[in-house]
């Protein structure tokens, strides 16, 4: 049963979401002197890599993009930190900018209130009780990835196996000697699938729609690295082609293996879809070697495996979602124009996303990782910094006269 409101004035920006986004954007506030009050769902910082990612999980980019505003990774860091590195690295940030986010406190609405000029935030608590926060700033951090998309599939109702999300997986070993369909060739779906036959699955990965694989590294040299400095001085269609001839030079033509590729380069493709090209770490080596198997779409799913659009028909034990994810934010932010209805991302492209009207910001809806969640916190916390200075001691005052 919903327990009564209390209502609390925060004489400082609220920011709801203690993922990497913020946690950068709390600390880049701090180091300006501005206090913040992060609102956290789940019971701990970076609930996204501590509950829902699989443990040979380890960052897709090199560690010098995706290091979070004033610290650096530790030196002795791989280049590819793994996930648990990852959330000591969170941890330590979190305790050097003495950071500590309200858990368990999930925000069901948040709504700019025009007659007194203030953001109303409601909670809900653990024992479903409800507060209402009340602030001058209000800093979406939830996530490109807050929830999981769960497709529809014809007949999945009958599957007599487990059906379950990518989020939900930790690793392949209760699925030895098993049959078991990933569906989605996505950066998870194709670390998900190589990870099931490593641990002796008999795998199979449905590639539904065109894809551009490239190597993780090219020569030695991280891809992600090696375009973003060619992007200084080439134009982006010369970079998609000179990844396009070094991906078939080092995994040959992934054409011949199911993956078809878009007719727009992987870099240009991103700028103007946002859809993210997948960094190979093994899974086309498993494939060439037949240890998985690729298939098109899904027709429909039976009670014991599925029929794919090519009529052929499997048994499967399993059945692996690797279906993504969604914002969350239309469920929850009423009114205003700066988020999509349709997607929950702010309407207005990368770099110009993270303002809104009326001090509400964004971080970390770049779809370019936590590089792209840096360059919003930084922004934010300098535009905040600007209306601080003048309100901050004005709310205080009107604070005190009065009795919420
Ligand atoms: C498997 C995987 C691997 C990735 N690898 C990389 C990589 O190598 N490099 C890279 O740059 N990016 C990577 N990404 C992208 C990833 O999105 C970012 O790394 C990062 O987690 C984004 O941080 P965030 O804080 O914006 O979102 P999140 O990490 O999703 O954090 C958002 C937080 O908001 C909370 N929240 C959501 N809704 C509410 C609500 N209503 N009320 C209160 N709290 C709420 C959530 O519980 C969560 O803790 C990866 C993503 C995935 C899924």
């Amino acid at each position: 049963m919903t327990k009564l409101a209390s209502c609390l004035w925060v004489t400082c920006p609220i920011i709801i979401g203690a993922g990497p986004s913020g946690l950068a954007t709390a600390a880049c506030l701090k180091q300006k002197g501005i206090p913040s009050l992060i609102l956290e769902r789940a019971n701990c910082i970076a609930s996204l890599w501590k509950l829902k990612t699989y443990d040979r999980l380890c960052l897709h980019l090199p560690k010098q993009f995706c290091e979070l505003p004033f610290m650096p990774f530790p030196a002795d860091f791989p280049t590819y930190p793994t996930r648990n590195q990852f959330l000591d690295y969170l941890e330590s940030y979190k305790n050097h900018f003495g950071l500590e986010p309200v858990f368990n406190n999930t925000v069901t609405s948040a709504e700019f209130d025009h007659r007194h000029g203030v953001w109303r935030v409601v909670t809900s608590g653990p024992e479903q009780e409800q507060i209402e926060y009340v602030s001058q700033w209000l800093i979406v951090a939830t996530g490109e990835n807050a929830d999981e998309v769960m497709p529809f599939i014809q007949g999945m109702g009958d599957f007599g196996g487990d059906i379950l999300h990518t989020s939900s997986y930790r690793n392949g070993r209760s699925y030895g000697g098993k049959d078991v369909l990933v569906v989605g060739c996505g950066n998870s779906g194709m670390e998900v699938a190589l990870d099931l036959a490593n641990f002796n699955a008999r795998t199979s990965l449905v590639v539904r729609d065109s894809v551009h694989v490239l190597p993780r590294e090219m020569l030695g040299i991280s891809t992600f690295g090696l375009f973003i400095w060619m992007l200084k001085w080439f134009p982006i269609r010369l970079v998609d082609r000179f990844l396009l001839l070094m991906s078939h030079f080092l995994l040959g033509d992934t054409e011949k293996f199911g993956f078809r590729r878009p007719k727009t380069g992987p870099l240009e493709l991103k700028s103007i879809s946002g859809k993210t090209p997948v960094l190979d770490v093994g899974t086309i080596a498993k494939i060439k070697s037949g240890n998985i198997k690729v298939y098109p779409g899904i027709k429909r799913i039976t009670s014991v495996g599925a029929e794919f659009v090519d009529g052929r028909k499997e048994r499967f034990d399993a059945i692996m979602l690797a279906t993504g994810y969604k914002s969350n934010v239309p469920q929850w932010l009423k009114g205003g124009d700066m988020f999509s209805e349709k997607d929950g991302m702010p309407r207005e492209p990368f770099p110009k996303g993270w303002k809104g009207e009326d001090g509400l910001y964004a971080v970390g809806f770049t779809r370019r990782g936590l590089l792209g969640a840096s360059f919003d916190a930084k922004r934010v916390a300098e535009d905040i910094e600007l209306s601080w200075r003048t309100e901050a001691p004005k709310l205080v005052d009107f604070t005190a006269s009065l009795s919420l």
